[in-house]
C-alpha cells in the first residue's frame, strides 16, 4: 500500500480552481519533486496534504487512514509535516524553544522536548545558534530552523515548500545536502523547488502542475522532456 495516497483533489477559490481532480500515490521513502509556475496550485496541495485546507472534493489518505476532514494538528500528530513558503518562526523565542513547540507534539515532558530540540538542531547544523534569538537567523539559518521544527514532530512524511526560495546562492548546496541526508535516513519527502538543478539531484520522480492540474509525473529525464512541461513551464529543454 502507499504510504500517502492523494485522490481526485479538488480546490476552488471563487472562480479560481487552484487544483483539480489531482491524484498521485507517494510510496514509503520516495522523493518527489513538484514543479509548475507561480500560481499552478503547489502551495495549496501542501496545505490540502496537512490539513490546513479541505478540498472540494477528493481525499488524502496516510497508510491507508483518511486524513482530509481532520485538523492540521491532528494531521500532523498522525505524521504529515510541512514547512512553509513564507517562513514564520517565533521570532521573540529562542532557536532552540522554536524547535520544542515541534517537539512537545510528540512528548509533554519539557527536558525531554528541549535535549530533543537540540539533538535536531546538530543535526540541521545550527547548533551553535540553539540559543539565539529567531529573528536573528539569516533566510538559510531560518529554513534550516524550520526543517528542524518539523523534524521535531517525527513525520513520516514531510512536506518542503521552496526550501531554497530566496536563500544567498551559496548556501543552497548545503540545504540540498540536508534533504537528501533525511531522504538517505529513510524518510519520505514531497519537495516543492523552482530551481531545476536541485529538482533533478535530489528528486526521484517529478510531478508537474499546471493551471491546477497535474501534467505529468514521472521520473526526471522523463518529466523535463515532456512536452506540456517544456511548454507550461521549463521553456527548453531541460538538459544538466
Ligand atoms: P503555487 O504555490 O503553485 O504558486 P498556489 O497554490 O499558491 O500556487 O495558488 C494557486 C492558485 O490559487 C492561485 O491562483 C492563487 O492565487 C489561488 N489561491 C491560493 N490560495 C488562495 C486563497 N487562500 N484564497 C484565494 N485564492 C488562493
Ligand atoms: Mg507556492
Amino acid at each position: 500500500m502507499s504510504l500517502l495516497s492523494v485522490a481526485g483533489v479538488t480546490k476552488r477559490f471563487g472562480g479560481v480552481t487552484a487544483n483539480r481532480d489531482i491524484s498521485f500515490e507517494v510510496q514509503p521513502g520516495e522523493l518527489i519533486g513538484i514543479i509548475g509556475p507561480n500560481g499552478s496550485g503547489k502551495s495549496t496541495l501542501f496545505e490540502i496534504i496537512s490539513g490546513f485546507y479541505h478540498p472540494d472534493a477528493g481525499a488524502v489518505r496516510l497508510d491507508g487512514s483518511l486524513l482530509t476532514g481532520l485538523s492540521p494538528d491532528r494531521v500532523c500528530r498522525l505524521g504529515v509535516a510541512r514547512t512553509f513558503q513564507k517562513l514564520r518562526p517565533f521570532a521573540g523565542l529562542t532557536v532552540v524553544d522554536n524547535v520544542m513547540v515541534g517537539a512537545l507534539t510528540r512528548t509533554h515532558d519539557v527536558r525531554h522536548a528541549r535535549a530533543r530540540a537540540r539533538e535536531l538542531l546538530e543535526r540541521v547544523g545550527l547548533g551553535e545558534k540553539a540559543d539565539a534569538y529567531a529573528r536573528t537567523l539569516s533566510t538559510g539559518q531560518r529554513k534550516r530552523l524550520e526543517l528542524a521544527r518539523a523534524l521535531a514532530t517525527e513525520p513520516r512524511v514531510l512536506l518542503l515548500d521552496e526550501v531554497t526560495g530566496g536563500v544567498d546562492q551559496r548556501t543552497i548546496p548545503g540545504l540540498v545536502q540536508l534533504v537528501r541526508d533525511l531522504h538517505r535516513d529513510g524518510l519520505t519527502l514531497l519537495v516543492i523547488e523552482h530551481n531545476m538543478r536541485v529538482i533533478t539531484a535530489v528528486a526521484q520522480r517529478i510531478v508537474a502542475l499546471y493551471l491546477g492540474e497535474k501534467i505529468a509525473d514521472g521520473p526526471p529525464d522523463a518529466v523535463t522532456r515532456d512536452r506540456r512541461v517544456v511548454d507550461a513551464y521549463l521553456g527548453q529543454v531541460y538538459t544538466q
